[in-house]
């Protein structure tokens, strides 16, 4: 007879716009058998993503591979070498260390996280304790989305109050625009795209998966979308497919921004876009029909021109009337606030409101560089070394003696190797958690299947210790997990408790039917209107509409390079997972043939890529995916895993964008040149 065996319901709490949920089996003795899909949950219907169920039965169970026990630097910075140390004796060390610096400056305590986990409690918890001690933040959104952020809160109001992907079933057509489903929401790119009964318009610059798959592919050269954009609005004028009674009683500047159009007609739209004219004009066609859903994806903002690029492209839905009834809207991102979250609960923003100002990821290298602006660095969910641009500068700065570095993190990433302390911490698996998906207006229950391995601990719990250990005893540092959970919940509105949410895995919210965007007609701008028009953008030096343009192509012998996520990457998470590393392959440029042979290189000759920032030498692909001009290095991956060093970041800039100090990783240029493979 097999032994007994328990199933655990849970969600997959990774930056992603799945959320899929996960069936965990245990063993009697506790031990997770394995981790796959839900075959009840709606959105991902029994199935992981092909990396998530490598990760998640591969280096997320194996002793060897997590961090087990607290670590105290023995080696020289940045050579990894430690020894192991109990809890008590490693916070003891942190609360000095951070305890000295609150009476001197606590802002040069500096801290960074993002979205290892996006669950809410192992996201924002820590946050309270760097809030208390007045630490600066490094506002996590300007390494991926605030120009996207910043640029719709200017037309809209609000970025984090998208379409319900529901509405799907009444649209007659869906733009997905500088987004890739098939790397980056497989199950949207295997069910939800799929099924939609409307015509699919995929705007990128990259013959992607989906892009092959839709009926209609738009391939502008990067850093001209907003021109592309302009030229959709030329056509829907140009042949009756705005809804000038929206625009007149919801928007502001509906005119002012045709009239901007007017110039931009087919022939000026593939000129600057390279996108042929009859495309353009079908794709016009198809958006104007309505009701149409518009998907702004995060990719297409991280470019120079990035915050005018989504002002120009989230036009389309206040031109067309596209707003305000079943099948229509946009989505950048569904935020918590619209499933009743209270963030400022959740970070201690409520309780520690008064904190300095936080800086870019853009500048973090540059600050961790300055003794004067820095003198501690804590971080978890997040592994700077692997996804900041600038990656030797913020090496060099990681590497100073005397900034003292904490990394609460699952595994020894290249971030860890610099610290002075390592706080083990546990995986998804092991805590309580919720999960407000960021696609879907659904809530999950991310359930605790087992114990943590070895003396790792949930986030909230290392900082609930360290907080002890500083010696505050402020109520919102030591509050129970199951106490925010509760609240948490209360607040949602679902009227369940945490057992009924985890027995049901994911609930849609606010109920079964879809939600409708903007349902009142009523916008958080300061107008209550859309302002395509808007003076706030104007007084922030931004204009008050935004422009026709397109980025200078790169100059003779340059290209363009994209670095966008692989099917097999999600930022660095799961580079160190040997299966998921040898499917995701080697990394390689790719090029088309015409570049390659202007640059006299063949398919799998190795070439040095050369930025201001560094260089790394990799292999030739060869490829019709791309346009001309164009090259492509996927990021992710571990660069002290990679035979150089280096993942991609050691060639990205820290280049902000026009709107929100985001990145604009997609404008970099670089030179390829041959290497001679035989050289010594
Ligand atoms: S990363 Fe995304 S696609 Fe993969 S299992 Fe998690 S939620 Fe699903």
């Amino acid at each position: 007879m097999n032994p007994p065996t328990r199933d655990i319901r849970t969600t997959c709490p990774r930056d992603c716009y799945d959320a899929c949920g996960a069936v965990v089996r245990v063993a009697a003795d506790g031990q997770v058998i394995h981790v796959r899909g839900d075959p009840d949950h709606p959105v991902s219907r029994g199935k992981l993503c092909r990396k998530c169920t490598l990760a998640y039965n591969g280096v997320f169970l194996d002793r060897d591979e997590r961090l087990t026990e607290p670590l105290v630097r023995i080696g020289p910075k940045g050579a990894g070498q430690f020894r192991g140390a109990s809890w008590e004796e490693a916070l003891s060390l942190v609360a000095a260390r951070l305890g000295a610096l609150l009476a001197d400056d606590p802002a040069r305590i500096v801290y960074s996280h993002y979205t290892g986990s996006f669950a809410l409690l192992s996201y924002f918890f820590p946050m309270r304790l760097m809030r208390r001690l007045g630490a600066t933040e490094v506002a996590p959104d300007t390494i991926c989305n605030d120009a996207g952020h910043t640029a719709l809160s200017y037309v809209y109001g609000t970025s984090l109050d998208g379409f319900d992907p529901r509405t799907a079933a009444d649209a007659h057509c869906i733009l997905v625009w500088g987004a890739n489903p098939s790397a980056s929401a497989p199950h949207q790119h295997e069910h939800w795209l799929h099924e939609a009964p409307g015509a699919v318009i995929v705007v990128d610059p990259v013959r992607t998966a989906t892009a092959a798959q839709a009926d209609l592919h738009l391939q502008p050269f990067p850093g001209s979308d907003a021109a592309l954009a302009f030229g959709l609005l030329h056509v829907l004028a140009r042949d009756g497919l705005t809804d000038e009674r929206f625009m007149r009683e919801h928007a502001i500047g509906g005119g002012e921004l045709l009239e901007l159009a007017a110039p931009c007609d087919p022939a000026w739209t593939h000129d600057h876009t390279g996108v042929p004219a009859q495309a353009v004009e079908r794709a016009a066609h198809l958006y104007g029909a309505g009701p149409s859903l518009l998907w702004i994806g995060q990719g297409l903002q991280r470019q120079p021109t990035g915050g005018n690029v989504v002002r120009s492209v989230a036009a389309l839905p206040a031109v067309t009337g596209n707003l305000g009834r079943p099948g229509s809207g946009f989505l950048y991102l569904n935020g918590f606030g619209n499933r009743g979250i209270d963030e400022d609960y959740l970070s201690g923003a409520d309780s520690f409101p008064d904190v300095p100002a936080p800086i870019s990821h853009m500048a973090l290298a540059s600050h961790l560089a300055d003794a004067a602006r820095s003198r501690a660095f804590v971080c978890w969910n997040v592994n700077p070394m692997g996804s900041c641009p600038d990656q030797r500068r913020l090496r060099r700065a990681l590497e100073r003696e005397d900034l003292f570095t904490v990394v609460a993190d699952l595994f020894a990433t290249d971030t860890v190797d610099l610290a002075d302390v390592v706080l083990p911490a546990a995986s998804w698996l092991e805590f309580d958690d919720l999960v407000v998906p960021y696609f879907h207006r659904a809530l999950s229950a991310q359930v605790k299947a087992a114990e943590p391995l070895g003396e790792a601990l949930p986030n909230s719990e290392i900082f609930r210790r360290l907080a002890r250990a500083l010696g505050f005893d402020d109520t919102p540092l030591l509050e129970p997990d199951e106490a925010i959970i509760a609240r948490t919940l209360a607040g949602t509105g679902a009227g369940l408790e945490f057992s009924e949410l985890a027995a049901r895995g994911t609930v849609w919210m606010p109920g079964e039917a879809p939600a409708l965007q903007f349902a009142d007609g009523r916008y958080p701008t300061p107008s209550g209107r859309v302002e395509l028009a808007c003076e706030a953008a104007a007084a922030d030096g931004h204009g008050r509409l935004p422009r026709p343009i397109a980025d200078a192509r790169p100059q003779r012998g340059r290209l363009r390079l994209l670095s966008p996520a692989s099917p097999w990457s999600l930022n660095t998470s799961f580079g160190n997972d040997e299966r998921v590393a040898a499917r995701d392959g080697e990394l390689t440029l790719s090029l088309t043939a015409a570049d390659a042979g202007a640059l006299e290189l063949s398919d799998g000759q190795l070439a040095r890529v050369t930025s201001p920032a560094g260089s790394l030498v990799v292999p030739v692909q060869i490829t019709d995916a791309l346009p001309a001009g164009v090259g492509l290095i996927p990021k992710g991956g571990w660069p002290k895993l990679r035979a150089d060093g280096a993942n991609v970041n050691v060639l990205t800039s820290a280049q902000a964008s026009d709107m929100g100090a985001s990145t604009a990783i997609h404008g970099l240029e670089v030179v390829v040149t041959p290497v001679d493979s035989r050289a010594p």
